[in-house]
């Protein structure tokens, strides 16, 4: 018997060692195996495609209710080789549905998760008023109407963070196709809660500053190597997305400030003549220039208008789009020259991260893109903007970065330098994985790891 269990074990262990020490094993888990797409040198092949999703989206700040809507219309190119009878679509908000299951993953401490009695709808771990808020608390897509240009309903599955849209006939290899969305949610409290998207409520002036983030339905990455990239969204995991040109009208209080991925396209609406002006100075300009000062930025505090405005962006090119909006923004900008382009470098910050913003952030975001340039390839984007949101998190030319002074304005080097490292960071990573398009949901070290070593270079 016993020699019988040796021998099963002798076998067992040669088989595993077998298996991993093969010189000869196909890289299919970690690589895929070259073919006319991809080739062995990792330069595309002949027959690589990409498939292609642009938008035009209308989207309001409910700042009463915390709320936000919105209507989208994507237009889809198919340029694979394949017919698509359906269509994924990611519900990133979804993981803040009552049903998410997210709630089911979160890690607390062994005593609790051992009694397996907290996994349930909506229910984690902590303490038990954080609780009742979180149960209460739905911030889940309501998906209102899926509809074709024409106006014909589709039908879809919703499978928690991702959405499956079955077309009426199946799109074929090279045509085009639109589908409009109208939609909403419940904005979350990101301060508490946790995540990317939300607001942060500032107790002291009634303000709320969002960041909107990983908002909209957004079309899923179809390729070659997986066909749809259709895993679920667990909260920490990040995401892939195709590129398109976004067109984006944002209707938020007509005294919140909104800054977004993409140029300002309706500037005499929305600003004023002396901010305009400033701009202009901005853009010529190698230091900083204050758009909206301290002192603009706390009366703007204290405006409750019931008036709305919309600010139009639109961007060139990018795989996702971010706002952030509010009344509490100050806003400075300079224009970073490269080769014959001007880019310009933007920050947005409530007076909380003031004086370390002001004297920091766009001299960093200036910094990253010149050296990130010299490095890898010029930045193509017209401009590169630093959010002080208490968090942080990137998206094309927008990212939401943290670093606050001390009440009385003083800070140590540790909250300087920090700020300073997350700015670089965050704007490094415009080119990992925002241009160099890599797979985050699949592959999280690979755009984290290229992107570290060229922050500490700039750093
Ligand atoms: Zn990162």
């Amino acid at each position: 018997m016993l020699t019988r269990l040796i021998l099963y074990i002798i076998v067992i262990i040669n088989f595993i060692t077998s298996q991993n020490s093969d010189k000869f094993k196909q890289l299919d888990q970690e690589i895929a195996t070259p073919n006319l797409y991809r080739t062995a040198s990792g330069y595309p092949g002949h027959g690589y495609w990409q498939n292609r999703a642009d938008y035009t989206i209308d989207v309001k700040i409910n700042d009463d209710e915390q709320s936000i809507e919105g209507f989208e219309t994507i237009t889809y190119k198919n340029n694979s080789p394949d017919n698509l009878n359906y269509l994924w679509v990611q519900l990133d908000q979804n993981v803040r549905a009552k049903d998410s299951d997210s709630y089911k993953i979160s890690t607390g401490s062994m005593q609790r998760k051992l009694d397996f009695t907290w996994i349930k709808p909506g229910y984690v771990i902590g303490d038990k008023e954080a609780n009742e808020i979180l149960n209460k608390f739905d911030g889940g897509f309501n998906i209102e109407e899926v509809v074709t240009i024409d106006g014909r309903k589709l039908n879809y599955v919703i499978n928690k963070t991702m959405m499956r849209i079955d077309l009426i006939k199946p799109m074929k290899p090279g045509s085009k196709m639109s589908i409009s969305i109208r939609w909403n949610y419940n904005i979350q409290d990101r301060i508490f809660m946790g995540g990317r998207p939300g607001y942060e409520f500032f107790k002291s002036d009634s303000n709320y500053l969002y960041t909107i983030c990983q908002w909209f339905p957004r079309m899923a990455m179809y390729n070659d190597v997986y066909g749809w990239q259709n895993k679920q969204f667990l909260g920490r995991g990040e995401f892939t997305l195709d590129f398109g040109d976004y067109d984006v009208r944002i209707t938020v209080p007509s005294d919140h400030i909104v800054a977004a991925t993409g140029e300002l396209q309706n500037s005499m609406e929305v600003l004023t003549s002396a901010q305009i002006k400033r701009l202009k100075q901005a853009r010529a300009s190698d230091e900083p220039v204050i758009i909206i000062t301290q002192g603009e930025a706390e009366k703007n505090e204290k405006s409750r208008s019931k008036k709305f405005k919309t600010w139009r962006y639109k961007a060139k090119n990018v795989r996702d789009f971010a706002f952030t909006s509010s009344r509490k923004f100050i806003w400075d900008a300079m224009g970073i020259r490269l080769g014959s382009r001007t880019i310009m470098a933007m920050s947005y910050y409530p007076k909380e991260a003031n004086p370390l913003y002001e004297r920091y952030s766009t001299r960093a975001v200036a910094h990253t893109v010149r050296v990130y340039s010299k490095y890898t390839f010029d930045y193509p984007y017209p401009v590169a903007i630093s959010v002080e949101a208490n968090n942080g998190m990137e998206y094309p030319m927008i990212c939401f970065n943290y670093g606050r002074p001390e009440k009385d304005g003083t800070y140590s080097e540790r909250i300087k330098y920090g700020m300073i490292s997350v700015i670089i960071h965050e704007v490094g990573h415009n080119y990992f994985p925002m241009i160099v398009n890599s797979d985050e949901r699949q592959w999280t070290w690979m755009d984290e790891g290229l992107n570290s070593y060229l922050q500490f270079l700039t750093e």
